[in-house]
């Protein structure tokens, strides 16, 4: 049996994770827009990541016969003026997904649910790596986005960024 509240927060976490797939699909249309294909199908591939993280809550929660409620996803609300605002954004919106993984990690910890920490343990070192690829393309940004050959190069590269699917699976 799942407490209450650590229920509660698993179950919001999937509309939490569906939103950043939202949030990600809003910035790859930014990066469509801007004519700029690789960047585009970066934040693709991270809108993929996100709903398989939803997924992932989803699956946990029925494998531990908790009936989910899914409630409706807001719309992605952050107006981008510039490139970096968008990559800004990103790295922002991971450190708040961050603080809602601890947040529930939290919960689970004040009941001794131990099986839910070990489910969250995947997504504490996925928060980590999140929030170093956020960080890394500001700073590539930083270094390159003024120079239009090196926004190219920089464009090219995020171009070769191919879907995996989470090395969490849940039976
Ligand atoms: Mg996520």
């Amino acid at each position: 049996m799942i407490d209450n509240k650590v229920f509660d927060l698993l179950n919001d976490q999937i509309n939490k994770e569906f939103y950043s797939a939202y949030l990600y699909l809003d910035m790859n249309n930014y990066f469509e827009k801007r004519g700029l294909a690789g960047f585009a199908n970066w934040y693709r591939i991270q809108a993929m990541e996100e709903r398989d993280h939803a997924m992932l809550f989803y699956q946990y929660l029925q494998n531990n016969d908790c009936p989910v409620t899914l409630a409706a996803i807001a719309k992605p609300d952050k107006e981008f003026k510039c490139d970096m605002d968008v990559l800004q954004a990103g790295l922002a919106h991971e450190e708040y997904v961050t603080s809602l993984i601890h947040n529930i990690y939290d919960a689970a910890y004040a009941v001794k649910d131990f099986r839910t920490m070990q489910f969250l343990d995947w997504f504490v070192k996925e928060q980590g790596e999140e929030e170093t690829n956020a960080r890394d393309m500001i700073t590539k940004m930083e270094l390159f986005g003024n120079d239009p050959k090196s926004l190219y190069m920089l464009n090219q590269e995020l171009a070769g960024r191919v879907y995996s699917a989470p090395s969490l699976v849940l039976e």
